[in-house]
Parts: structure tokens; C-alpha cells; sequence
């Protein structure tokens, strides 16, 4: 670096999470406060190119807004669902978003001429809570998002686990009932397949048959369950029976400090984590127990995420080479 550049004095990232319906954006300072924040629809049925477009326009448009706020935006991180190549910078595939190989990162350094880094959705999650939120101090951070889908984050001293092809953490693609209900992937019995929030949901109208009159959601299985009701708390245990199966096979791998869990689900609180505790104490076998909390940061968290990823790419390459 050149000793000449006068140091930003206020610097901030532009942050984007962009999920299938909605983006959740901010400008981040380095010590992780959210100085403004946005949202702006996704709507991904116009197609991946204008979504893309759409994702160009609000970055720029938040980095205008920082330097007339006297900020200075110093990089990009841009968060999005699916398989995500970091190291090219790709979003290389996405079921609800549409996108197929799109070079996030190039264009957006083309377009806004700063530093970008892309990340996938779930593993920058992961990230915040392991620096910002609920597993803040522990250096082996499992994250689990449970929402539609079911997916994981393994972050060991603050970085997430990637993968060779930028899929690793796919924890919902565990098998845990090989005669259980097929899932979107195809297979029978993945993890997702029966404790998602969408398949709690749907186990329990397909048990209540006739008597259901209206979908019910995974929350009102769990408060449901809470009061007592027969079919509800069936449904909860077999629930809680398979997390435990996938978070014990998730043990057996990555040996964390604590397990964090997020995701609609997981707003079921103490329903959830009380029962799922004893689940998982009881398959612990020779290994460590983790400590189970539930996330801290709520939805910022993949925004969060992704500044953090950003801030990587700025402060670079010297941390990297010495890990
Ligand atoms: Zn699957």
C-alpha cells in the first residue's frame, strides 16, 4: 500500500441478503452496527437477469447514500441461497432465485468499482452468529437454519466452512428415516424431508386429515403440542426425534462447542430447544455434548454476514495466509 492515501475516516460495507421474496441490505460498520437499513423486493419471477440488476442498482444506490451521509464505502458482500462458489465469486445455482453461473462478484466490482465478496446465505448466517451472536466466543460454531429448508453452517474461528464445489453444510440432506417422506432433493428421508418447518406443517395435516380445516403452521403444532394435543405433541416428538438424529450425526462430524439454531423454527424457543436437548443428551455416546442455543440476531443475520465477508476481503489477505 501506498503510504500517500489519506486513511477513510467514517468506513462502511454494503451489505445485501437476497432471499427468494425479499432483500434485506445495510450499510455496516467495521464493528458490525447496521448504520441504514433497507428492504427491497426480489421478486424473482421477472428472471435471474433482473434480479441481478435489481441487486446492482440497490448496492450502488446504498453506496451513493453512504458518501452523501460523509461515509465512505469501502466493499461490497452480497448474500444468496443455493450453491455459491466464493472463491470465483459465482452464484452458481438457485432454485428460488433462478440464478445459473451468474458472475455476482465481477459484476458488482465493474459496477461499483470496490472489493466484493459473495457468500451464500446460510453460511454468512453463520458467520454473524459466530462472531456477532449466539455462539460469539466459542471458536466451533455449528449454525443450523431451519426454515423451508434445513441447512448448516460450520464455522471454525470465525470462517465458514465453503466446500470443494461451494455446497458444504447441506445438513438437511442427512438421511434420518430411509422410510420417510421423499424430499425436494429426490431421496427419501433427508432430515428436511421431515423436520422442516414446512414438513412439520405437513405431517400434521396429513395425520389430522379430515379434521384439519385450515393449514397449520410448524409454530401452532408447537404450542399445540405445549397444551397437550395428542396429534400435535406426535408430531412434535417425531419432530424433535429426527433433529436430534441429524444434529448428532452433525456432532460426530464437526465436534462443535455449541450449536446454534435458527430459522422460523427455532422461534419456537424453549418448545423446541427444552425437548431437542434431551434428544440429543441421549445420543451423545463418547462424544462432547454441545451447548444448544437458539440464534441472536434473528433475520439481520445473512446481511450481517455478508458484511462481515466483505470486511474479510478488505482486511485480506494476511489473515488468510496465516491461518
Ligand atoms: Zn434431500
Amino acid at each position: 500500500m501506498s503510504g500517500g492515501d489519506a486513511a477513510p475516516t467514517d468506513p462502511v460495507v454494503v451489505a445485501l441478503d437476497v432471499g427468494g421474496t425479499g432483500m434485506k441490505c445495510a450499510l455496516v460498520r467495521p464493528d458490525g452496527v447496521a448504520v441504514r437499513t433497507e428492504r427491497h423486493p426480489t421478486d424473482a419471477a421477472r428472471g435471474p437477469a433482473a434480479v441481478a440488476a435489481t441487486i446492482l442498482d440497490v448496492a450502488e444506490g446504498l453506496a451513493d447514500k453512504a458518501r452523501a451521509d460523509g461515509l465512505t464505502p469501502i466493499a461490497v458482500g452480497i448474500a444468496v441461497p443455493g450453491v455459491v462458489d466464493e472463491a470465483r465469486g459465482v452464484a452458481v445455482w438457485s432454485a428460488n432465485v433462478g440464478f445459473r453461473d451468474v458472475p455476482l462478484r465481477d459484476l458488482a466490482v465493474r459496477r461499483l468499482g470496490l472489493p466484493t465478496a459473495l457468500g451464500h446465505d446460510v453460511r454468512v448466517g453463520g458467520l454473524a452468529e459466530a462472531r456477532l451472536g449466539a455462539g460469539r466466543g466459542t471458536g466451533h460454531v455449528l449454525f443450523v437454519a431451519i426454515g423451508t429448508g434445513i441447512a448448516a453452517a460450520h464455522v471454525v474461528d470465525g470462517h465458514a466452512a465453503v466446500g470443494a464445489h461451494g455446497a458444504a453444510g447441506e445438513i438437511g440432506h442427512i438421511l434420518v428415516r430411509p422410510d420417510g417422506p421423499r424430499c425436494g432433493c429426490g431421496r427419501p428421508g433427508c432430515l428436511e424431508a421431515v423436520a422442516s418447518a414446512a414438513a412439520v406443517g405437513r405431517r400434521y395435516a396429513e395425520l389430522a386429515g379430515e379434521a384439519a380445516d385450515a393449514p397449520v403452521s410448524a409454530a401452532e403444532v408447537a404450542e399445540r403440542a405445549a397444551t397437550g394435543e395428542p396429534l400435535a405433541s406426535q408430531v412434535w416428538q417425531e419432530t424433535v426425534e429426527a433433529l436430534a438424529d441429524g444434529l448428532a450425526s452433525g456432532q460426530a462430524l464437526f465436534d462443535v462447542a455449541t450449536i446454534v439454531l435458527g430459522g422460523g423454527l427455532a422461534q419456537a424457543g424453549d418448545l423446541l430447544l427444552t425437548p431437542l436437548r434431551a434428544a440429543l443428551h441421549e445420543r451423545m455416546t463418547f462424544h462432547r455434548e454441545p451447548q444448544l442455543v437458539a440464534a441472536a440476531l434473528g433475520d439481520e443475520a445473512g446481511c450481517l454476514g455478508a458484511a462481515l465477508l466483505a470486511m474479510d476481503a478488505v482486511r485480506g489477505h494476511d489473515h488468510q495466509e496465516k491461518r
